[in-house]
């Protein structure tokens, strides 16, 4: 029998997703999504290899673990840990492989850490990898290409601590067609979007539904952009998500603002069972958007549109970014002032910044204006871009004025009413009360902070009772604003007092 050691590490630092406030806070040991690549890798594990997978969020890494071989996975925000996993592992004489997005997107990065790199999707390279690593004469370089995922077999579900994570993860595609200046995505994934079938899709929700699961997160870079394709998604999950309301699943994935002028498929995607969508909003700044290429957010009014979803009964998680060439020093006010004007709570603010491989750090290369050494994903505020129009230092007290503006109590509590008095009705999910378990836990941390912290919390729970079909929605946006206050902590960007400033001083 051969023998697999899958990992995926540690985050460099607390991300708005992650749930790492649960364990620092309360203790309580979960995670907010599960990791889909340990499970999908080990899925293509012939039957004579024994698989172990360590989810490091959740459980420490085992450096005994009697493997022969140790695969590691990851995203630039694990990069640190990456590496140092690799190292001792390597230095125990394991013989180690690294793959995953950073991987496909930075090779060089990771080259010299590992034995064997895995370069792309593993779909059409799986074979010959596990056939190579059982007769111990592999490559050094295993590059995956853009398969079909028809074939793709359902992850291994079983092998994954499923039942300390809030959210699995369902792949329906993968690729997107639009062309963001700053998108890593399309650049790894492709333009051209691939589709599983509705029935590998069905199969994999009735093993995650049978082992307990009642949400997820499809990881699709961009779940609506194909019409045809996505009604007919919708309406196979409409038939499938049917159970009573304790069993039904709540569905959150990523989709673009144009999706709001689809009012039919709004309400198929609600019927269903979708109840977050992830929406890439970036900024008001209409040249900063037409700089980005973020056409599909140009000449509409945006505001609207993240009405409509709310108004069809879909919380919308959106994101933000500060630091495009056009943005001059306004812009962190009028960001301000932009997403207080939406029924927007749960937001995740960043600073724009070039991953390699795309068109915007290519750009940035030829002007001259990148900052190399730097690891930028630890960093809310930092960037390996030098802005255009104004200093570093101005970006830096900016967006903490902004994160800090945007997540005081009392400005989240005007979001969250927002939302609250303009959400479309949900009774098909039913969900325990908002604090109970570790809500509870989380929100007698929070209240310890101070006064604006007990008014924020008392704010949830007057929602809860006035708007108990929203209970599930509340309970995600409770724990996320919990886990942003600890990312701004832990940063040392956590500053109540520049939330009192009505500009920030440059
Ligand atoms: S819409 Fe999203 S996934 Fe598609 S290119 Fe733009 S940023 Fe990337």
């Amino acid at each position: 029998m051969h023998e697999l050691y899958l990992i995926n590490p540690a985050e460099n630092a607390p991300g708005y997703f992650g749930l790492e406030v649960l364990g620092a806070w309360t203790g309580v040991n979960a995670t907010a999504i599960a990791d889909l690549a340990t499970p999908t890798v080990a899925a293509f594990a012939p039957d004579n290899w024994k698989v172990t997978i360590c989810e490091e969020r959740l459980d420490p890494v085992d450096f005994s673990h009697p493997a022969r071989y140790v695969g590691i996975t990851g995203k630039v925000t694990q990069q640190a840990r990456m590496i140092e996993l690799a190292a001792e592992f390597r230095h125990r004489g394991k013989i180690v492989l690294i793959g995953g997005s950073y991987a496909s997107l930075s090779p060089d990065a990771l080259r010299e850490h590992c034995d064997i790199l895995v370069i792309g999707e593993i779909e059409e390279i799986a074979g010959e990898l596990f056939e190579d690593l059982a007769l111990g004469r592999y490559k050094s370089t295993y590059q995956g290409g853009k398969p079909a995922l028809v074939d793709s077999p359902v992850p291994r579900w079983d092998l994954y601590p499923l039942e300390r994570t809030w959210s699995a993860q369902v792949q329906t595609s993968r690729g997107c067609p639009f062309d963001c200046e700053f998108c890593d995505v399309i650049q790894y994934l492709g333009r051209k979007q691939r589709w599983k079938e509705p029935d590998q899709i069905t199969a994999e929700l009735d093993i995650l539904r049978d082992r307990g699961v009642r949400g997820v997160f499809f990881a699709d870079d961009n779940l609506t952009v194909m019409r045809r394709r996505t009604r007919a998604l919708l309406e196979r999950l409409l038939d499938w998500n049917t159970r009573p309301p304790d069993e039904r699943l709540a569905f959150a994935t990523q989709v673009s603002i144009d999706i709001s002028r689809d009012h039919d498929i709004l309400a198929l995607m609600r019927n269903s069972g979708f109840e977050t969508l992830f929406v890439g909003i970036e900024t008001p700044n209409e040249q900063s958007l037409a700089e980005a290429g973020k056409r599909q957010n140009l000449r509409h009014d945006m505001i609207a549109q993240v009405e409509t979803i709310v108004q069809h009964g879909m919380m919308v998680y959106g994101g933000i970014i500060v630091g495009f060439d056009q943005d001059g020093v306004d812009i962190f006010e009028r960001q301000f002032d932009f997403i207080q004007s939406m029924p927007l709570p749960l937001i995740s603010p960043g600073v724009l910044v070039a991953p390699e491989t795309t068109p915007l750090y290519a750009r940035m290369l030829k002007e001259g204006r990148l900052t190399e050494g730097a690891d930028h994903s630890a960093s809310l505020v930092s960037t390996n871009i030098i802005p255009a129009t104004m200093s570093r230092e101005q970006l830096r007290s900016g967006m903490t004025w902004l994160l800090n503006r945007l997540f005081a109590p009392i400005h989240f509590m005007t979001r969250l009413e927002r939302y609250v008095a303009l959400s479309g009705e949900r009774k098909d999910f039913q969900r325990q009360a908002l604090f109970a378990g570790p809500t509870a836990l989380l929100a007698r941390e929070l209240v310890k902070r101070g006064p604006a912290e007990y008014a924020l919390v008392r704010a949830f729970d007057r929602a809860s009772v006035d708007r108990p079909d929203l209970v599930v929605s509340l309970t995600t946006i409770f724990s996320l604003y919990c886990q942003a206050r600890h990312m701004l902590e832990v940063q040392d960007l956590w500053q109540p007092d520049l939330a009192g400033f009505e500009r920030p001083s440059l």
